[in-house]
């Protein structure tokens, strides 16, 4: 067998396309001139997050959304108050990690639900854990986007995730739970890794750590989304030893060029509904 590649840059391609067409009518028919507005803050310390919050204009300018960049360490709260009631801003992401993690984590804190974006807020958090409407993190719905994107029917599968972080692991347990999957979790404390992913139908990794879903962890036939981005020698990969776990696999996504492209687009998708269900409210 040889898997289908679930590539990432033509979904986002696709999105492009869509979101483009999205922003031009609303700045035709919102009545106030203008395409909606994404901040995108920072401290400007962390090469990973400036990479994101980079990604992140590019693709704005991409379909013809505004940004405003702010990097800056202190003035952030009183920034993040001027765009909560900013009516042209629809979004607002906080580029993570910060020098000081634990206060890159409370600044989110202060970011109105409605323009959560990227959904970073408890409330966003406690929305999703509860199946309810809410914004997800980017890269989660991005794991979502390209599985239905290939027609990949996910309710009763039997879904291993590998990582439990609050970005990726835990939005996208409640996202494959939300679509009927049977979902088990699997962190550095599961005691067998590799008698949980030989059972998944679908395996979603999300560890960092290079290639440490292995050939002989993959039964044949699984479908394997690759979250990692991992910087090595050798350049970006991902967490799945891809050369491996291909031959085996009924579909993978590639890194880079999987889940890295479409998460932006998650990002700027949730921007242009909030900005359409603002448009819509004020008609
Ligand atoms: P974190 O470091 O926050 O979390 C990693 C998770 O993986 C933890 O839950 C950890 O378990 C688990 N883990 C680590 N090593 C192992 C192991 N050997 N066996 C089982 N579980 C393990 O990482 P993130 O969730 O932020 O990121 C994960 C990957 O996704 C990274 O490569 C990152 O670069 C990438 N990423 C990609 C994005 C994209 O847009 N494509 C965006 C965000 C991240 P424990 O909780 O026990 O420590």
């Amino acid at each position: 067998m040889t898997a289908r590649l679930l590539d990432g840059r033509v979904l986002a391609g696709h999105l492009r396309t869509e979101l483009r067409d999205r922003v031009e009518r609303l700045a035709a028919t919102v009545g106030h001139g203008h395409p909606p507005v994404l901040a995108i803050l920072g401290d400007g310390h962390h090469g990973a997050a400036s990479m994101y919050a980079a990604s992140l204009e590019r693709a704005a300018k991409g379909v013809g959304v505004e940004t405003e960049v702010i990097v800056d360490g202190d003035a952030l709260v009183p920034a993040i108050e001027r765009l909560n009631v900013e009516p042209r801003v629809a979004g607002i992401v906080v580029a993570q990690p910060f020098e000081d993690v634990a206060a890159g984590r409370r600044l989110v804190e202060h970011i109105d639900p409605e323009k959560d974006v990227d959904g970073a807020t408890p409330t966003s958090a406690g929305r999703l854990a509860r199946g309810e409407p809410a914004f997800v993190p980017a890269t989660a719905l991005a794991v979502i986007a390209i599985i239905e994107e290939y027609e990949v029917p996910v309710a009763g599968l039997r879904a291993v995730i590998v990582g439990r972080s609050a970005v990726v692991g835990r939005p996208v347990f409640s996202l494959l739970l939300a679509r009927d999957a049977t979902v088990v979790v699997c962190h550095t404390r599961t005691r067998d890794l590799a008698a949980e992913t030989q059972r998944a139908d679908l395996i979603v990794a999300a560890a960092g750590v290079p290639g440490l879903i292995r050939g002989e962890m993959v039964p044949p036939g699984a479908i394997v989304v690759d979250c990692g981005i991992n910087a090595t020698p050798d350049g970006i990969v991902g967490d799945v030893a891809f050369d491996e776990v291909a031959p085996l696999a009924k579909a993978i996504t590639p890194v880079p060029g999987g889940i890295g492209p479409v998460t932006p687009m998650m990002v700027l998708r949730q921007l242009v509904e909030a900005a359409e269900r603002r448009a819509s409210a004020a008609a």
